[in-house]
Protein backbone atom coordinates (compact mmCIF):
# COMPACT_ATOMS: atom_id res chain seq x y z
CA UNK A 1 0.00 0.00 0.00
CA UNK A 2 2.77 2.28 0.88
CA UNK A 3 4.75 1.73 -2.28
CA UNK A 4 1.60 2.96 -4.35
CA UNK A 5 0.81 5.67 -2.84
CA UNK A 6 4.80 6.75 -3.31
CA UNK A 7 3.63 5.60 -6.87
CA UNK A 8 0.54 7.87 -7.12
CA UNK A 9 2.69 10.73 -5.73
CA UNK A 10 4.79 10.23 -8.20
CA UNK A 11 2.01 10.02 -10.94
CA UNK A 12 0.40 13.29 -9.68
CA UNK A 13 3.53 15.15 -10.27
CA UNK A 14 3.67 13.75 -13.74
CA UNK A 15 0.19 15.10 -14.50
CA UNK A 16 0.78 18.90 -13.04
CA UNK A 17 3.43 18.91 -15.22
CA UNK A 18 1.98 17.90 -18.29
CA UNK A 19 3.17 21.02 -20.54
CA UNK A 20 6.69 20.28 -19.93
CA UNK A 21 6.35 16.64 -20.55
CA UNK A 22 4.33 16.50 -23.85
CA UNK A 23 6.74 19.35 -25.39
CA UNK A 24 8.94 16.86 -24.64
CA UNK A 25 7.74 13.21 -25.31
CA UNK A 26 5.95 14.28 -28.26
CA UNK A 27 7.20 16.00 -30.77
CA UNK A 28 9.67 13.31 -31.77
CA UNK A 29 12.36 14.10 -29.76
CA UNK A 30 11.11 10.60 -27.98
CA UNK A 31 10.43 7.50 -29.25
CA UNK A 32 6.62 7.90 -30.84
CA UNK A 33 4.74 5.08 -29.65
CA UNK A 34 2.10 3.80 -32.00
CA UNK A 35 -1.25 5.36 -31.72
CA UNK A 36 -3.96 6.85 -33.48
CA UNK A 37 -4.17 10.37 -31.42
CA UNK A 38 -4.26 13.34 -34.12
CA UNK A 39 -1.40 15.20 -32.96
CA UNK A 40 -3.90 18.04 -32.78
CA UNK A 41 -4.84 16.30 -29.29
CA UNK A 42 -1.85 16.39 -27.60
CA UNK A 43 -2.81 19.27 -25.66
CA UNK A 44 -5.64 16.70 -24.58
CA UNK A 45 -3.55 14.44 -23.81
CA UNK A 46 -2.03 12.93 -20.30
CA UNK A 47 1.01 11.63 -20.97
CA UNK A 48 3.26 9.43 -19.22
CA UNK A 49 7.19 9.42 -19.97
CA UNK A 50 9.88 6.74 -20.54
CA UNK A 51 11.61 8.08 -18.03
CA UNK A 52 8.80 6.74 -14.95
CA UNK A 53 9.95 3.51 -14.33
CA UNK A 54 7.93 0.41 -15.31
CA UNK A 55 5.71 2.81 -18.14
CA UNK A 56 4.61 1.54 -21.35
CA UNK A 57 6.70 4.32 -22.83
CA UNK A 58 10.00 2.86 -20.83
CA UNK A 59 9.59 -0.65 -22.26
CA UNK A 60 8.88 0.57 -25.27
CA UNK A 61 12.69 2.32 -25.43
CA UNK A 62 14.40 -1.11 -23.75
CA UNK A 63 12.85 -3.36 -26.65
CA UNK A 64 14.34 -0.32 -29.49
CA UNK A 65 17.07 -0.53 -27.33
CA UNK A 66 17.34 -4.47 -27.73
CA UNK A 67 17.29 -3.61 -31.09
CA UNK A 68 20.28 -2.02 -31.74
CA UNK A 69 21.97 -4.34 -30.57
CA UNK A 70 20.61 -6.46 -33.23
CA UNK A 71 21.22 -4.23 -35.94
CA UNK A 72 24.90 -3.77 -34.76
CA UNK A 73 26.03 -7.66 -33.42
CA UNK A 74 22.59 -9.34 -34.60
CA UNK A 75 21.10 -11.71 -32.38
CA UNK A 76 22.12 -12.96 -28.79
CA UNK A 77 23.32 -16.56 -28.16
CA UNK A 78 22.32 -16.68 -24.74
CA UNK A 79 18.66 -16.86 -23.11
CA UNK A 80 18.59 -16.91 -19.67
CA UNK A 81 15.92 -17.14 -16.50
CA UNK A 82 16.95 -17.10 -13.26
CA UNK A 83 14.34 -17.28 -10.89
CA UNK A 84 14.86 -16.16 -7.34
CA UNK A 85 15.22 -19.33 -4.65
CA UNK A 86 12.98 -18.73 -1.45
CA UNK A 87 15.50 -21.47 0.20
CA UNK A 88 18.83 -20.13 -0.71
CA UNK A 89 20.19 -19.81 3.16
CA UNK A 90 21.40 -15.95 3.07
CA UNK A 91 17.55 -15.55 3.40
CA UNK A 92 16.51 -18.58 5.57
CA UNK A 93 19.32 -17.95 8.02
CA UNK A 94 18.03 -14.50 8.49
CA UNK A 95 14.51 -15.66 9.48
CA UNK A 96 13.60 -15.12 12.80
CA UNK A 97 11.22 -18.52 14.34
CA UNK A 98 7.97 -19.71 12.53
CA UNK A 99 8.76 -17.30 9.89
CA UNK A 100 9.23 -17.72 6.18
CA UNK A 101 11.16 -16.61 3.70
CA UNK A 102 7.90 -14.72 1.68
CA UNK A 103 7.10 -13.43 5.11
CA UNK A 104 10.06 -11.16 4.87
CA UNK A 105 10.07 -9.64 1.06
CA UNK A 106 12.80 -6.91 2.19
CA UNK A 107 15.27 -9.92 2.75
CA UNK A 108 14.43 -11.32 -0.53
CA UNK A 109 14.54 -8.84 -2.77
CA UNK A 110 17.98 -7.95 -1.38
CA UNK A 111 19.07 -11.02 -1.62
CA UNK A 112 18.14 -11.22 -5.00
CA UNK A 113 19.48 -8.21 -5.65
CA UNK A 114 23.31 -9.02 -5.15
CA UNK A 115 22.46 -12.74 -6.50
CA UNK A 116 21.46 -11.06 -9.91
CA UNK A 117 24.71 -8.76 -9.84
CA UNK A 118 27.02 -11.96 -9.07
CA UNK A 119 24.90 -13.56 -11.67
CA UNK A 120 25.77 -11.07 -14.66
CA UNK A 121 29.11 -10.95 -13.49
CA UNK A 122 29.50 -14.40 -13.73
CA UNK A 123 28.29 -14.28 -17.36
CA UNK A 124 29.93 -10.97 -18.64
CA UNK A 125 33.78 -10.84 -16.79
CA UNK A 126 34.59 -13.96 -16.05
CA UNK A 127 33.80 -15.42 -19.68
CA UNK A 128 32.76 -19.04 -18.73
CA UNK A 129 30.90 -19.16 -21.89
CA UNK A 130 33.01 -17.25 -23.62
CA UNK A 131 33.73 -13.10 -24.16
CA UNK A 132 30.60 -11.23 -24.04
CA UNK A 133 30.15 -8.18 -26.25
CA UNK A 134 26.78 -7.05 -25.29
CA UNK A 135 24.30 -7.74 -22.25
CA UNK A 136 21.04 -6.61 -21.36
CA UNK A 137 18.57 -7.91 -18.46
CA UNK A 138 15.27 -6.90 -17.28
CA UNK A 139 13.55 -8.12 -13.87
CA UNK A 140 9.84 -8.95 -13.90
CA UNK A 141 7.61 -10.15 -10.89
CA UNK A 142 5.13 -13.36 -11.46
CA UNK A 143 1.37 -12.07 -9.95
CA UNK A 144 2.17 -12.22 -6.64
CA UNK A 145 5.30 -13.37 -6.77
CA UNK A 146 8.77 -14.05 -6.42
CA UNK A 147 11.16 -11.76 -9.24
CA UNK A 148 12.97 -13.80 -12.27
CA UNK A 149 15.04 -11.91 -14.23
CA UNK A 150 15.49 -12.72 -18.34
CA UNK A 151 18.91 -12.00 -19.49
CA UNK A 152 20.16 -11.77 -23.30
CA UNK A 153 23.92 -12.19 -23.79
CA UNK A 154 25.72 -11.57 -27.29
CA UNK A 155 28.93 -13.67 -27.06
CA UNK A 156 31.62 -12.39 -29.38
CA UNK A 157 31.87 -16.05 -30.81
CA UNK A 158 29.50 -17.96 -30.96
CA UNK A 159 29.14 -21.74 -29.30
CA UNK A 160 29.77 -24.87 -31.54
CA UNK A 161 27.75 -27.44 -31.58
CA UNK A 162 29.93 -29.81 -29.87
CA UNK A 163 30.34 -28.23 -27.05
CA UNK A 164 26.76 -27.77 -26.50
CA UNK A 165 26.65 -31.16 -24.13
CA UNK A 166 29.32 -29.57 -22.24
CA UNK A 167 27.33 -26.16 -21.52
CA UNK A 168 23.71 -27.04 -21.48
CA UNK A 169 22.10 -30.36 -20.42
CA UNK A 170 18.39 -31.66 -20.03
CA UNK A 171 19.16 -34.62 -18.06
CA UNK A 172 19.52 -35.91 -14.65
CA UNK A 173 23.23 -36.01 -13.70
CA UNK A 174 24.73 -39.02 -12.04
CA UNK A 175 23.29 -38.85 -8.22
CA UNK A 176 26.75 -41.27 -7.49
CA UNK A 177 29.36 -38.60 -9.20
CA UNK A 178 27.12 -35.45 -8.98
CA UNK A 179 25.00 -35.77 -6.04
CA UNK A 180 25.28 -31.80 -5.28
CA UNK A 181 23.87 -31.31 -8.46
CA UNK A 182 21.81 -34.03 -8.83
CA UNK A 183 20.19 -32.34 -5.56
CA UNK A 184 19.65 -29.25 -7.20
CA UNK A 185 18.26 -29.94 -10.79
CA UNK A 186 15.75 -32.73 -8.98
CA UNK A 187 14.61 -30.01 -6.55
CA UNK A 188 15.07 -26.95 -9.48
CA UNK A 189 14.70 -28.17 -13.25
CA UNK A 190 11.85 -30.47 -13.05
CA UNK A 191 8.73 -29.16 -15.35
CA UNK A 192 5.81 -30.50 -13.66
CA UNK A 193 5.34 -33.41 -14.21
CA UNK A 194 1.79 -32.57 -15.56
CA UNK A 195 -0.06 -34.22 -18.36
CA UNK A 196 -1.12 -37.76 -16.85
CA UNK A 197 0.49 -37.16 -13.82
CA UNK A 198 -1.47 -33.71 -13.12
CA UNK A 199 -3.75 -32.41 -15.69
CA UNK A 200 -4.57 -29.33 -13.12
CA UNK A 201 -1.01 -28.37 -13.64
CA UNK A 202 -1.22 -24.42 -14.81
CA UNK A 203 0.66 -25.55 -17.73
CA UNK A 204 -1.90 -27.39 -18.96
CA UNK A 205 -3.87 -26.09 -22.55
CA UNK A 206 -6.60 -27.79 -23.73
CA UNK A 207 -5.22 -31.08 -22.68
CA UNK A 208 -1.90 -30.29 -23.73
CA UNK A 209 1.10 -28.91 -21.64
CA UNK A 210 1.62 -25.85 -23.34
CA UNK A 211 5.38 -25.60 -22.74
CA UNK A 212 5.67 -29.19 -24.61
CA UNK A 213 6.22 -31.03 -21.86
CA UNK A 214 7.17 -34.44 -21.31
CA UNK A 215 10.07 -34.11 -24.24
CA UNK A 216 10.96 -36.46 -26.53
CA UNK A 217 14.13 -38.97 -25.47
CA UNK A 218 16.75 -38.31 -27.67
CA UNK A 219 20.46 -40.36 -27.95
CA UNK A 220 21.89 -36.90 -29.37
CA UNK A 221 21.83 -33.19 -28.89
CA UNK A 222 20.24 -31.48 -32.58
CA UNK A 223 20.04 -28.66 -34.03
CA UNK A 224 16.68 -28.03 -35.20
CA UNK A 225 15.63 -26.70 -38.31
CA UNK A 226 13.96 -23.70 -36.22
CA UNK A 227 17.29 -22.33 -34.64
CA UNK A 228 16.92 -24.01 -31.54
CA UNK A 229 18.59 -27.12 -30.30
CA UNK A 230 16.92 -30.67 -29.20
CA UNK A 231 19.15 -31.20 -26.18
CA UNK A 232 20.24 -35.17 -25.37
CA UNK A 233 17.82 -36.94 -23.23
CA UNK A 234 18.98 -40.41 -22.98
CA UNK A 235 16.12 -42.94 -21.93
CA UNK A 236 16.94 -45.52 -19.00
CA UNK A 237 18.62 -48.18 -21.80
CA UNK A 238 21.10 -45.56 -23.31
CA UNK A 239 21.92 -44.71 -19.81
CA UNK A 240 20.12 -42.00 -18.95
CA UNK A 241 19.63 -41.47 -15.00
CA UNK A 242 15.69 -41.40 -13.66
CA UNK A 243 14.90 -39.68 -10.40
CA UNK A 244 12.24 -40.49 -7.56
CA UNK A 245 9.99 -37.18 -6.94
CA UNK A 246 7.30 -36.88 -4.16
CA UNK A 247 4.00 -35.40 -5.77
CA UNK A 248 1.67 -36.28 -3.20
CA UNK A 249 3.09 -39.33 -3.40
CA UNK A 250 6.31 -41.09 -5.01
CA UNK A 251 7.09 -40.93 -8.60
CA UNK A 252 9.82 -42.01 -10.84
CA UNK A 253 10.66 -39.91 -13.67
CA UNK A 254 13.09 -39.76 -16.87
CA UNK A 255 14.78 -37.38 -18.88
CA UNK A 256 11.53 -36.30 -20.53
CA UNK A 257 10.92 -33.66 -18.09
CA UNK A 258 14.48 -32.30 -17.00
CA UNK A 259 14.36 -28.51 -18.09
CA UNK A 260 17.62 -27.87 -19.76
CA UNK A 261 19.99 -26.09 -17.56
CA UNK A 262 23.55 -24.95 -17.12
CA UNK A 263 25.57 -27.22 -14.65
CA UNK A 264 27.75 -24.75 -13.91
CA UNK A 265 25.30 -22.37 -13.14
CA UNK A 266 23.13 -24.33 -11.04
CA UNK A 267 25.85 -25.54 -9.10
CA UNK A 268 27.06 -21.64 -8.52
CA UNK A 269 23.25 -20.46 -8.20
CA UNK A 270 21.22 -22.70 -6.21
CA UNK A 271 17.88 -21.93 -8.79
CA UNK A 272 15.45 -22.01 -11.14
CA UNK A 273 17.77 -21.45 -13.93
CA UNK A 274 16.45 -21.99 -17.18
CA UNK A 275 19.30 -21.99 -19.77
CA UNK A 276 18.05 -21.16 -24.05
CA UNK A 277 20.93 -21.32 -26.54
CA UNK A 278 19.68 -19.90 -29.53
CA UNK A 279 20.56 -18.61 -33.29
CA UNK A 280 16.89 -17.96 -34.70
CA UNK A 281 14.67 -15.71 -35.91
CA UNK A 282 12.04 -16.23 -33.38
CA UNK A 283 14.36 -15.01 -30.87
CA UNK A 284 14.04 -11.56 -31.76
CA UNK A 285 10.12 -12.26 -30.89
CA UNK A 286 11.19 -13.54 -28.00
CA UNK A 287 13.63 -10.72 -26.82
CA UNK A 288 10.26 -8.07 -27.32
CA UNK A 289 8.39 -10.28 -25.19
CA UNK A 290 10.93 -10.94 -22.25
CA UNK A 291 11.19 -6.71 -21.75
CA UNK A 292 7.51 -5.84 -23.04
CA UNK A 293 5.05 -7.62 -21.22
CA UNK A 294 4.42 -4.58 -18.90
CA UNK A 295 2.25 -4.89 -16.20
CA UNK A 296 -0.27 -7.73 -15.76
CA UNK A 297 -3.98 -6.27 -16.15
CA UNK A 298 -5.24 -6.85 -12.62
CA UNK A 299 -8.81 -4.76 -13.42
CA UNK A 300 -11.09 -6.54 -15.43
CA UNK A 301 -14.53 -5.05 -16.61
CA UNK A 302 -13.80 -1.56 -16.06
CA UNK A 303 -14.14 1.10 -18.85
CA UNK A 304 -10.90 2.77 -19.53
CA UNK A 305 -11.99 6.53 -18.53
CA UNK A 306 -9.82 8.54 -21.21
CA UNK A 307 -8.21 6.85 -24.15
CA UNK A 308 -6.06 10.30 -24.01
CA UNK A 309 -5.26 9.57 -20.61
CA UNK A 310 -1.81 7.18 -20.06
CA UNK A 311 -1.34 8.14 -16.28
CA UNK A 312 -4.97 6.91 -15.56
CA UNK A 313 -4.23 3.83 -18.21
CA UNK A 314 -1.22 3.37 -16.29
CA UNK A 315 -2.86 3.12 -12.57
CA UNK A 316 -5.94 1.10 -13.81
CA UNK A 317 -3.82 -1.81 -15.00
CA UNK A 318 -1.51 -1.62 -12.33
CA UNK A 319 -0.61 -4.50 -9.76
CA UNK A 320 2.40 -4.08 -7.67
CA UNK A 321 3.12 -7.47 -5.70
CA UNK A 322 5.03 -7.51 -2.62
CA UNK A 323 8.22 -8.00 -3.52
CA UNK A 324 7.92 -5.84 -6.53
CA UNK A 325 7.01 -2.78 -3.78
CA UNK A 326 10.21 -3.51 -1.71
CA UNK A 327 12.06 -3.56 -5.02
CA UNK A 328 10.59 -0.12 -6.22
CA UNK A 329 11.31 1.22 -2.39
CA UNK A 330 14.62 0.52 -2.19
CA UNK A 331 15.18 1.81 -5.47
CA UNK A 332 16.45 -1.43 -7.50
CA UNK A 333 16.48 -1.17 -11.10
CA UNK A 334 14.43 -3.43 -12.98
CA UNK A 335 16.48 -3.00 -16.62
CA UNK A 336 20.24 -2.81 -16.60
CA UNK A 337 22.67 -3.23 -19.94
CA UNK A 338 26.01 -2.94 -21.11
CA UNK A 339 27.18 -0.69 -23.74
CA UNK A 340 25.66 2.26 -23.11
CA UNK A 341 22.61 3.35 -26.04
CA UNK A 342 22.66 6.71 -26.50
CA UNK A 343 19.23 8.16 -27.47
CA UNK A 344 19.47 10.47 -30.78
CA UNK A 345 16.30 13.34 -31.25
CA UNK A 346 14.78 13.68 -34.79
CA UNK A 347 12.85 16.75 -35.36
CA UNK A 348 12.18 19.00 -38.38
CA UNK A 349 13.73 22.20 -38.83
CA UNK A 350 13.07 24.12 -35.39
CA UNK A 351 10.52 21.60 -34.76
CA UNK A 352 12.30 21.27 -31.10
CA UNK A 353 9.45 24.13 -29.97
CA UNK A 354 6.49 22.92 -32.32
CA UNK A 355 4.76 22.29 -29.32
CA UNK A 356 3.61 25.46 -27.02
CA UNK A 357 0.90 26.56 -24.35
CA UNK A 358 0.01 30.56 -23.43
CA UNK A 359 2.55 30.14 -20.86
CA UNK A 360 5.90 29.17 -22.66
CA UNK A 361 4.83 30.91 -25.49
CA UNK A 362 7.35 33.88 -25.20
CA UNK A 363 10.18 30.63 -25.45
CA UNK A 364 8.95 29.96 -28.91
CA UNK A 365 10.34 33.10 -29.57
CA UNK A 366 13.79 32.58 -27.93
CA UNK A 367 16.46 30.51 -29.39
CA UNK A 368 15.25 27.06 -30.07
CA UNK A 369 16.93 24.95 -27.69
CA UNK A 370 19.75 22.38 -29.24
CA UNK A 371 19.35 18.75 -29.33
CA UNK A 372 21.53 16.34 -30.33
CA UNK A 373 20.73 16.74 -33.94
CA UNK A 374 21.68 20.27 -33.86
CA UNK A 375 24.70 19.75 -32.17
CA UNK A 376 25.26 17.02 -34.93
CA UNK A 377 25.05 19.62 -37.63
CA UNK A 378 27.38 21.40 -35.96
CA UNK A 379 29.81 19.45 -34.61
CA UNK A 380 31.84 18.89 -38.65
CA UNK A 381 32.32 22.94 -38.37
CA UNK A 382 34.13 22.13 -35.32
CA UNK A 383 35.36 18.84 -36.14
CA UNK A 384 36.49 17.69 -39.45
CA UNK A 385 36.32 13.89 -38.59
CA UNK A 386 32.74 13.96 -37.67
CA UNK A 387 32.18 14.51 -41.44
CA UNK A 388 33.14 10.64 -42.14
CA UNK A 389 30.32 9.86 -40.02
CA UNK A 390 26.62 9.01 -40.27
CA UNK A 391 24.51 10.36 -36.99
CA UNK A 392 23.91 6.83 -35.34
CA UNK A 393 27.49 6.84 -35.22
CA UNK A 394 28.31 9.62 -33.43
CA UNK A 395 28.05 8.53 -30.07
CA UNK A 396 30.55 5.94 -30.47
CA UNK A 397 33.56 8.48 -30.49
CA UNK A 398 31.63 11.34 -28.81
CA UNK A 399 30.22 12.01 -25.48
CA UNK A 400 26.37 14.11 -25.23
CA UNK A 401 27.38 17.09 -22.80
CA UNK A 402 23.34 17.34 -21.92
CA UNK A 403 24.46 20.64 -19.84
CA UNK A 404 26.22 21.92 -22.84
CA UNK A 405 24.42 20.50 -25.51
CA UNK A 406 27.25 19.77 -26.96
CA UNK A 407 29.25 16.59 -28.59
CA UNK A 408 32.80 16.39 -26.79
CA UNK A 409 35.32 13.58 -28.41
CA UNK A 410 36.05 10.90 -26.13
CA UNK A 411 39.04 10.61 -24.22
CA UNK A 412 39.37 6.52 -23.56
CA UNK A 413 38.50 4.01 -26.25
CA UNK A 414 40.45 2.35 -28.62
CA UNK A 415 41.85 4.65 -31.50
CA UNK A 416 40.33 4.61 -34.87
CA UNK A 417 42.63 3.73 -37.82
CA UNK A 418 44.21 6.79 -39.27
CA UNK A 419 42.98 9.56 -36.98
CA UNK A 420 43.71 10.89 -33.86
CA UNK A 421 40.04 9.92 -32.68
CA UNK A 422 39.20 6.91 -30.23
CA UNK A 423 35.94 5.24 -30.17
CA UNK A 424 34.06 3.16 -27.63
CA UNK A 425 31.49 0.27 -27.13
CA UNK A 426 28.55 2.95 -27.11
CA UNK A 427 25.72 2.62 -29.82
CA UNK A 428 23.55 5.45 -30.83
CA UNK A 429 19.94 5.44 -31.60
CA UNK A 430 17.97 7.66 -33.42
CA UNK A 431 14.82 7.71 -31.43
CA UNK A 432 11.73 5.50 -33.83
CA UNK A 433 9.21 7.20 -35.54
CA UNK A 434 5.52 6.04 -36.65
CA UNK A 435 5.51 5.67 -40.50
CA UNK A 436 2.49 6.91 -40.50
CA UNK A 437 4.50 10.30 -39.81
CA UNK A 438 6.07 9.83 -43.33
CA UNK A 439 8.14 12.68 -43.65
CA UNK A 440 9.68 12.67 -40.46
CA UNK A 441 9.89 8.89 -41.36
CA UNK A 442 11.67 9.78 -44.44
CA UNK A 443 14.08 12.16 -42.50
CA UNK A 444 14.97 9.95 -40.05
CA UNK A 445 16.05 7.51 -42.89
CA UNK A 446 18.42 9.93 -44.40
CA UNK A 447 20.46 9.68 -41.05
CA UNK A 448 21.70 6.11 -41.80
CA UNK A 449 22.73 6.90 -45.18
CA UNK A 450 24.25 10.47 -44.94
CA UNK A 451 27.32 11.11 -43.30
CA UNK A 452 28.71 14.45 -41.63
CA UNK A 453 25.64 16.49 -42.73
CA UNK A 454 25.51 20.36 -41.70
CA UNK A 455 21.68 21.28 -42.55
CA UNK A 456 18.48 20.39 -43.50
CA UNK A 457 18.82 21.25 -46.58
CA UNK A 458 21.86 19.36 -47.39
CA UNK A 459 19.90 16.12 -46.06
CA UNK A 460 17.48 16.85 -49.26
CA UNK A 461 20.07 16.76 -51.61
CA UNK A 462 20.60 14.30 -53.98
CA UNK A 463 22.89 14.92 -57.19
CA UNK A 464 23.15 18.34 -56.43
CA UNK A 465 19.71 18.66 -56.32
CA UNK A 466 17.99 19.68 -53.13
CA UNK A 467 14.27 18.04 -53.11
CA UNK A 468 11.34 19.42 -52.34
CA UNK A 469 10.64 16.64 -49.08
CA UNK A 470 12.12 13.59 -47.32
CA UNK A 471 10.27 11.21 -48.85
CA UNK A 472 11.16 12.44 -52.26
CA UNK A 473 14.98 12.58 -51.41
CA UNK A 474 14.34 8.85 -49.91
CA UNK A 475 13.45 7.75 -53.35
CA UNK A 476 15.69 9.90 -55.45
CA UNK A 477 18.39 8.50 -53.78
CA UNK A 478 17.81 5.05 -54.26
ZN1 LIG B 1 3.50 -28.95 -18.55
Amino acid sequence: MFTLKIEAEHLLYIRLNQNKLRSEEYIHLKDAVATKKNVDDIGKMAILPSTFTGSPRQMHEYVQDAMTYVRSYERPELFITFTCNPAWPETKEELSYGKIATDRHDLLARVFRQKQQKFINVLTKMDVFGEARCWMFSIEWQKRGLPHSHNLIWLKENIHSTQIDDVISAEFPNPEVEPVLSDIVEKNMIHGPCGNFNMNSPCMKDGRCSKKYPRQLLKETQIGDNGYPMYRRRSPEYGGCTAKIFRGKEIEIDNKWVVQYSPLLSKMFHAHINFEYCKSVKSIKYICICIHKGSDMAVFGLKKANEHDEVSNYQLERYISSNEAVWRVLSFPIHERHPTVVHLSVHFENGQRVYFTRENAQEVDSEPPRTTLTAFFQLREQDPFARTLLYPEVPRCYTWDSRRKVFVRRKKGTPVFGSDVVASEALGRVYTVQPNNSECFFLRMTFHTIKGPNSYAMLKTVDGRVCNTFRETWFAGR
